[in-house]
């Protein structure tokens, strides 16, 4: 049969002008009949049987009669008539009982054919050897949604159908009127216009003559099967498109993949086999995987197999063509009603590009950007694989010691081209099984494996310092390169990886706090450090949770004693350990670059207060505020100044800003600059701690501050020491020359006030006089409200 594009438009109907409405009352067996009995009386009853049966009566008859006649013909006339009569009697009988007999025979052909008639499905017409339709048989009529068998009666049978179609009736139609039986497959429309699908026999029949007298069609609706082929035909098209089209291998195999029923076109793009060698060979593909993942692959199998269990197992191969494919299969048993596995139906894919890409992905994601080093998971993942394995090693915590500084001198290009450097020069120092990693800006980690003992470490660390102020050093205009190296043991310090790089922190820490360019060993911290560790990590989130106060000294005018001035000066408010020194704090704070934001903070609560002094009357009383080198560097500071005072509507003249010597001599010319854009804000610059940094009084000259504080040092010699109380005294003639004011800090003693008194020194400062306290404190000192006479001494504390 051949496929039919669906669906057909609707075929002209030779009958649906001849359309009888009428009902009829006979049923439909009796129509049966009705077209049996045609069907019989026409071309068997009347033709074959009676003619047959009655030539057999008659030679029977005359052929006894014969016999006899020439048996007796001696005999007498009457005998002979008598005999012939009773040989013709006889005979009748015969011919009656074959009669009787052929007619019964008859009735019984006529009732099987008329149960066989209503029995079959199919269409049955008789048609005329001109094609026309004599008769339809009543199902067949139903079958052609008439309303009855007249309806189709006289309608030329060849009408019904169109195109292909009629012409394989009209062949059909020529082989039966030729004497031949011919069937074909067509379809025609219903007189309801519908199209159905038939497979159609006609049969010639044949009078006695031995010419075609009309021809039996038997035409059988086929019309479910034929959509039902259709149907599956599509979606067999659809898969085979799809399984051609698809990168992916659709198979079934046998419960334990020792045959294989199918597997789809797109093996051949993915294992480079044909369909065809699989099904001769069903292992043929294994063979292509790649010997370390064919044992894990076959355990899937052997497990898919037997706990009936669905399964996936990615694997690489090795194609037939040579290049190796990363694959996916997955594998789901299908059984049958007693829960037996019949088959296991899969697809297997290709995922070589995601391979590719979550390779790359996962190098992104453990590999340094600018460095090309491992990163902090990268070495966090290898420091776990160890400690799991139980593997001894060593992990060396490495920090660039002021690299802050050096990023700011340097500039980032540069700063980030010295990272390179350092990672290029430790990766050369150490050994290949080495993992060496970048954490985050200038903290790196190397691990060192095996059973190292400490003193092979120690030289280790050493040569590594050694090689960072050697050669990086000389690759780059930095004024020094130096790191703190920080070392700990598995398993003497840690047997997981986060104690470990604990450990190392904080002996990198201890390495700083020791003088920095060293290193230590994790058992070599001691309590103090672990402390101020401790603080550090907590310093990130102090300034958020308002844990930054600030306390204020006094700054006195040495023969009255009246407060001309306040320092400010920031404590931390540590949840757990109290108030917590600058001392602690602010190297921390440097070295992050929190300085910046803490230092905008106590400029702007510092101005705060000093508003609020102001206003309540003391509207000469300054602040002092101490600025560090790292915030001298930061741009935004002379703005941050600038609007603070705005803000809190102080007069410039009234803020002095306090740089350490060292502070300023990190970088001298941009230290300058800022002072400068200070000094146009009109804010008094002071030189603090004088004469424990680079004590050259040709910054004096240079930076032309306003204020010397001289260190509290200097002070706590005064009087004891006479070279101490000679360079007091040069320090304040020298400034008093040039135009600055002197302020002494640390005052303790009556002493060292008067001898400060004597040298001619502008300020005094110091416990002696007021000790730094909150701002509600210190407005209750005596000494405090500048109307206080001299004479007054603290009685403040913190
Ligand atoms: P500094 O600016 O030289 O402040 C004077 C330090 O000497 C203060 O220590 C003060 O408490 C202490 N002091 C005052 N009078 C006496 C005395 O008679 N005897 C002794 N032994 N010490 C006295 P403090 O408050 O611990 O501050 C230490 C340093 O921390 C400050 O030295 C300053 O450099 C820094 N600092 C304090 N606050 C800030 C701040 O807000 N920003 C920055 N960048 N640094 C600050
Ligand atoms: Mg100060
Ligand atoms: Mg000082």
């Amino acid at each position: 049969m051949r496929p039919k594009a669906a669906p057909c438009p609707k075929k002209p109907n030779p009958l649906e002008s001849q359309v009888d409405n009428d009902a009829h009352a006979n049923g439909w067996s009796a129509r049966n009949q009705q077209f049996l009995s045609y069907f019989l009386s026409r071309f068997g009853q009347r033709r074959t049987i009676p003619v047959t049966s009655v030539l057999i009566a008659i030679s029977a008859g005359v052929g006894i009669g014969a016999v006899v006649h020439h048996a007796v013909s001696e005999a007498a006339m009457t005998v002979r008539l008598v005999l012939s009569m009773v040989a013709g009697v006889a005979g009748l009988a015969v011919v009656r009982r074959k009669l009787a007999f052929d007619y019964a025979q008859q009735s019984a052909a006529t009732a099987l054919a008329g149960g066989l008639l209503h029995a079959n499905r199919d269409c049955l017409k008789v048609l005329a050897t001109d094609g026309k339709m004599l008769r339809v048989s009543e199902h067949g009529a139903m079958l052609m949604e008439a309303e009855s068998p007249e309806q189709l009666a006289g309608a030329d049978w060849l009408d019904f159908w169109t195109g292909e179609d009629r012409t394989a009736a009209e062949q059909a139609l020529a082989g039966a009127l030729s004497g031949k039986s011919a069937s074909f497959t067509g379809s025609c429309a219903t007189t309801k216009g519908r199209i159905k699908w038939w497979n159609s026999t006609l049969t010639p029949v044949t009078g006695d003559d031995g010419a075609v007298a009309a021809l039996l069609c038997a035409s059988e609706d086929v019309t479910q099967q034929s959509e039902l082929l259709k149907t599956l035909r599509e979606r067999d098209e659809l898969m085979h498109e799809m399984e051609l089209h698809v990168r992916l291998v659709f198979y079934s195999y046998s419960s334990h993949f020792e045959r294989c029923h199918h597997v789809s076109a797109g093996v051949e793009s993915v294992f480079g086999l044909t369909p065809e060698e699989l099904s001769n060979r069903p292992s043929a593909w294994l063979e292509l995987v790649v010997p370390e993942d064919l044992e894990p692959l076959l355990a899937e199998m052997r497990r898919i197999a037997t706990e009936v269990a669905e399964g996936r197992c990615e694997y690489r191969i090795r194609r037939p063509d040579g290049c190796v494919r990363w694959i996916r299969s997955t594998a789901y048993p299908v059984c049958d009603s007693s829960a037996n596995v019949v088959r296991i139906v899969g697809v297997s894919e290709d995922i070589t590009l995601e391979q590719e890409r979550l390779a790359a992905l996962e190098h992104l994601a453990h590999t340094d950007g600018l460095t090309g080093l491992a990163n902090r998971s990268a070495l966090i993942r290898h420091m776990k694989t160890l400690c799991r394995q139980n593997v001894a090693f060593a992990l060396m915590f490495v920090d660039l010691d002021r690299f802050k500084v050096l990023n700011d001198t340097l500039g980032h290009t540069a700063a980030d081209r010295l990272l390179q450097d350092i990672a290029r020069v430790i990766q050369g120092a150490l050994p290949p099984d080495a993992c060496v990693a970048r954490l985050g800006g200038d903290e790196f980690a190397v691990i060192v494996k095996g059973d190292s003992d400490k003193v092979s470490l120690a030289t280790l660390a050493q040569s590594l310092l050694n090689l960072f102020s050697s050669d990086v050093r000389k690759d780059h205009a930095a004024p020094f390169v130096t790191a703190s190296i920080g070392i700990s043991i598995f398993p003497e310090h840690g047997r997981e990886h986060d104690a470990l790089l604990t450990s190392a922190d904080i002996a990198m820490y201890a390495a700083k706090k020791g003088g920095r360019n060293g290193f230590r060993f994790a058992d070599e911290a001691s309590s103090d450090v672990l402390g101020d560790f401790e603080l550090e990590r907590n310093l990130p989130t102090a300034l958020a949770s308002n844990q930054f106060v600030l306390h204020f000294q006094g700054i006195h005018e040495p023969a009255s004693l009246a407060v001309k001035g306040v320092e400010a000066l920031v404590r931390w408010n540590h949840p757990a350990r109290g108030l917590v020194a600058p001392g602690s704090f602010i190297p921390i704070l440097e070295e992050s670059g929190f300085i910046v934001e803490v230092g905008a903070w106590v400029v702007d609560a510092a101005l705060a207060q000093l508003a609020v002094w102001q206003a309540a009357g003391s509207k000469e009383l300054s602040m002092s505020v101490n600025v560090s080198a790292r915030q001298l560097r930061d741009d935004a500071l002379v703005a941050i100044v600038d609007q603070a005072l705005r803000k809190h509507r102080v007069p410039p003249r009234c803020l002095q800003i306090e740089l350490t010597e060292s502070a300023l001599m990190e970088n001298p010319t941009l230290a300058q600059a800022t002072l400068m854009a200070l000094k146009r804000v009109g804010v008094r610059i002071a030189i603090d701690d004088f004469g424990t940094g680079y004590s050259s009084l040709r910054y004096l000259a240079d930076f032309s501050p306003d204020i010397v504080k001289i260190d509290l040092s200097f002070t706590a010699r005064l009087g004891r020491d006479a070279a101490a109380t000679s360079i007091v005294r040069g320090i304040i003639q020298m400034s008093h020359e040039l135009g600055i004011e002197v302020t002494a800090e640390g005052v303790e003693t009556n002493q060292q006030l008067h001898a400060l008194r004597d040298a001619g020194c502008d300020y005094v400062q110091g416990y002696f006089l007021t000790k730094p306290t909150n701002a509600g404190n210190l407005v209750h000192c005596e000494s405090f409200a500048p109307a206080f006479a001299a004479g007054a001494t603290s009685s403040c504390s913190d």
